[in-house]
């Protein structure tokens, strides 16, 4: 077997026929501007082409039911092995799924009790959520029931006739239940109901009642809501009935999940769901036990969590909530925890949402992975993490079609001495600014007490660029998001989440200039708007405006090949008979930003050249943006009023050192022109460009929560945080 991944000829999106080596049991790092080809090369081709290779090895019942992936475009590809994808993307499976089940380590903690707990619920399964023996029979596990929600259903100023029950409209059968029962003053508002009458309303049951001919047994309306609406299951609530009930904890179990066996079994005094419930780092304190394999498993396992610094969060946190950073490194610690030699791991920047501090702690796991006899592949910004790299290459010269070539091949000593843009980046040393802004006002968060913050009052500068700082989990997006945006309507967070819409959506339906497009080629023509929509009359009538056409072939992978009818135009051959100065409506969303805001008058676009987007053309699905660009879109859209305060929620994300350089340049035009910028950031470049501090900590989870410094980078540097202990050490 080769020691090496060879790959010749890659040509998917803007790779410019590079052919490449790759080290097997090598952790190689792909560095370069955003928009270089990184993941081109690692996701786009090396893992694409793994998945399909793998997928060709199962049975044809199996492959059915995959997920298809075409062949990336390449020209030979040898030594590839099973490639496992550890990246930002939100961890699935509902509520049923937290940290301590996705960990494994749950599934330890249940063997302990089946061998330790007083008294013993039985075997393992006892004592989880999700078997049948373990759950909490009342809400079957999942800590939470839905009920009605009895104010939202009523409207007490009205009486029945006049729509009382706002689910039942008057006339409805439901309404006729009660209206017409005989049992209430049809007439009377809710209001004037006696507390009997209210209670044989809502929850009477059990007798006949004769509406005109017909007898029913009469059901109070919650009681009938609750028998045909609701379901255990959240996600199994009908449309209908969601607007009239609400989320409690369960009364059986108290939100603890398991019923009462396996609650009332205790190790110490605690029980499963206490264990659940506790801190890593604090639940590592409480297993330490020396002798103990099954106690040690656990340990082993929390030990892996709390080094990737999670260990402020709690075995019974529901995965859904976990940021995009905090779900990779999670998904990390699963791998670890696997046996798996021989595969390829794949990263997309790890060191996302974790401060300097912790930075070398992955850097220690990658290393541990690679060293279990794997080959990892890293997309990493990060300086530290690119200085463990036994190989790199680096990606450029720039972004889009200026890119897509490997510049630098070879060790990180060679990559930093080298005249790449990486190489000069990475010795390049910046300082603190000469000068801050002045605050022109400030806006104060006072007692703010969600999740881990203590009590936190805080005053944020306006009409200046400000860092929120500190350790991940020290309440950063929590000071940020539920208590700055949820509470001040007037400020805009930015991030890097998926923007809503269409699979069809481009920028240009993004920022509202189709419309204007489809009416100044309506005009020139003299035919309906419609005839330049793709969606509409416009389309092309083979591919029905999708540009291209899908052939499913039974035993090979499906074959896409662009219509021959409109070209991959998506529009229809009328459609394209019309031109504005020479141009048909395919030809103006095949053009960059750039040249569109040249051309024509589109407001809506303007702004994307000034934020470095100007190379998108204006029909590029939004599905193959990168997050950062996503980020910067969004920006563009609520560009259009000035002095906004903006919230961005770490924006270096996805970004070179280069293209940090390029970020604070456009932070610093909108704080310039009477905006507000608040920051959530690690790094430190950005750290040093900011005119204020906002320091978290002094730890994560229950050990943060409070403001630890506020006040100019400059007094920061004499300060005893974590984050002025490494912006010092970044100043050289
Ligand atoms: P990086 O990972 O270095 O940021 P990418 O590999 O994501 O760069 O992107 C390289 C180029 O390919 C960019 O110009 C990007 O817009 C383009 N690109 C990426 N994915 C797609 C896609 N699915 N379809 C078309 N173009 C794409
Ligand atoms: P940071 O942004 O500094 O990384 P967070 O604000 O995300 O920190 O987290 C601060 C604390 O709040 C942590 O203990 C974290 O586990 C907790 N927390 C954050 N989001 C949630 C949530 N949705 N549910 C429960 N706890 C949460
Ligand atoms: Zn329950
Ligand atoms: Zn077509």
């Amino acid at each position: 077997m080769s020691r090496d991944i060879e790959l010749t000829g890659l040509r998917q999106n803007n790779l410019k026929d590079v052919s490449l080596r790759l080290p097997k049991e090598r952790l190689t790092v792909f560095t370069g501007v955003s928009g270089s080809g990184k993941s081109s090369i690692v996701f786009g081709t090396i893992a694409t082409e793994s998945q399909r290779q793998l997928k060709e090895t199962f049975s044809l019942f199996v492959r059915n039911r995959l997920p298809k992936h075409e062949r990336p475009r390449a020209t030979r590809m040898s030594g590839l092995t099973a490639a496992v994808i550890v990246d930002q993307k939100p961890v699935g499976g509902g509520v049923r799924s937290t940290v301590g089940t996705m960990t494994e380590v749950h599934a330890i903690l249940r063997v302990l009790f089946s061998r330790r707990g007083e008294p013993s619920a039985g075997p393992a399964t006892a004592y989880s959520f999700n078997d049948p023996q373990g759950m909490c029979p009342v809400c079957d596990g999942l800590g939470k029931k839905v009920e009605a929600d009895v104010g939202k259903m009523l409207d007490e100023d009205l009486s029945l006739n006049e729509g009382a029950i706002r689910i039942a409209a008057p006339g409805s059968y439901v309404w006729q239940l009660y209206a017409r029962s005989g049992l209430f003053d049809p007439d009377k508002p809710l209001s004037d109901f006696t507390p009997e009458e209210r209670d044989l309303l809502l929850h009477g049951s059990g007798f006949k009642v004769s509406r005109g001919k017909y007898t029913n047994t009469y059901e109070g309306l919650v009681t009938r809501f609750e028998r045909v609406h609701l379901k255990r299951d959240l996600d199994q609530l009908d449309r209908a009935a969601a607007p009239y009930v609400r989320q409690a904890t369960c009364p059986e179990c108290g939100g603890r999940r398991l019923n009462a066996a396996a609650l009332a079994s205790l190790i110490d005094g605690r029980s499963i769901a206490d264990h659940s419930a506790m801190e890593v780092t604090d639940l590592i304190g409480v297993l330490e036990e020396p002798g103990d394999p099954v106690a040690e498993a656990a340990v082993e396992s929390l030990r892996r969590i709390d080094a990737i610094g999670l260990g402020y969060l709690s075995l019974d946190r529901v995965t859904p909530t976990l940021s995009g950073g905090e779900a990779q490194r999670l998904k990390t610690v699963r791998n670890l925890g696997s046996s798996l030699t021989g595969v390829t791991y794949i990263f997309d920047e790890p060191s996302v949402g974790l401060h300097p501090r912790d930075v070398h702690r992955l850097g220690d796991l990658l290393v541990e992975l690679r060293d279990k006899g794997n080959t990892v592949l890293v997309v990493e910004h990060d300086r530290d993490l690119i200085e463990l790299a036994d190989h790199v290459v680096d990606m450029g010269p720039g972004a889009g079609t200026h890119g897509g070539r490997v510049v630098f091949e070879g060790t990180v000593a060679g990559l930093t001495a080298g005249g790449t843009l990486t190489g000069r980046m990475l010795r390049r040393v910046t300082g603190l600014k000469d000068a801050v802004r002045a605050p022109s006002g400030w806006l104060t968060v006072a007692g703010a007490n969600s999740h881990n913050l203590k009590d936190v009052t805080v005053r944020v500068p306006l009409g200046v660029l400000t860092a929120v700082t500190g350790v991940a989990g020290s309440g950063k997006s929590t000071l940020m998001r539920q208590e700055l945006v949820a509470r001040h309507p007037h400020v805009v967070l930015i991030d890097q989440s998926a923007i809503g819409g269409s699979p069809r959506s481009t920028p240009a339906t993004y920022l509202d200039v189709m419309d204007p497009l489809r009416k100044l080629f309506a005009e020139a023509s003299g035919v309906r708007p419609g005839m330049f929509s793709f969606n509409s009359t416009g389309a092309c009538p083979l591919c029905k405006g999708r540009g291209e056409i899908k052939t499913d072939l039974a035993f090979m992978d499906p074959v896409t090949r662009v219509c021959d009818a409109c070209g991959g135009s998506r529009y229809s051959e009328e459609a394209l008979s019309y031109t504005v100065e020479g141009r048909t409506i395919a030809d103006v969303l095949a053009m960059t930003a750039e040249e569109a805001a040249g051309r024509f008058e589109l407001p809506g676009i303007g702004g994307l050249g000034v934020l470095g987007l100007g190379y998108l053309t204006l029909g590029q699905p939004l599905s193959t943006l990168s997050g950062g660009e996503r980020q910067r879109l969004k920006l563009a859209h609520r560009m259009r009023e000035r002095g906004q305060v903006y919230v961005f929620d770490e924006p270096t994300t996805g970004l070179h050192m280069a293209d940090v350089d390029t970020l604070l340049a456009l932070l610093d035009r909108l704080v310039d022109e009477g905006d507000t910028v608040i920051v959530v950031e690690h790094d430190l470049d950005v750290v040093k460009h900011a005119d204020w501090v906002i320091d978290l900590g002094p730890e994560a989870g229950r050990h943060g929560g409070e403001v630890i410094f506020e006040g100019t980078p400059a007094e920061l540097t004499d300060a005893s945080t974590y984050t002025a202990k490494y912006l010092v050490k970044s100043l050289g």
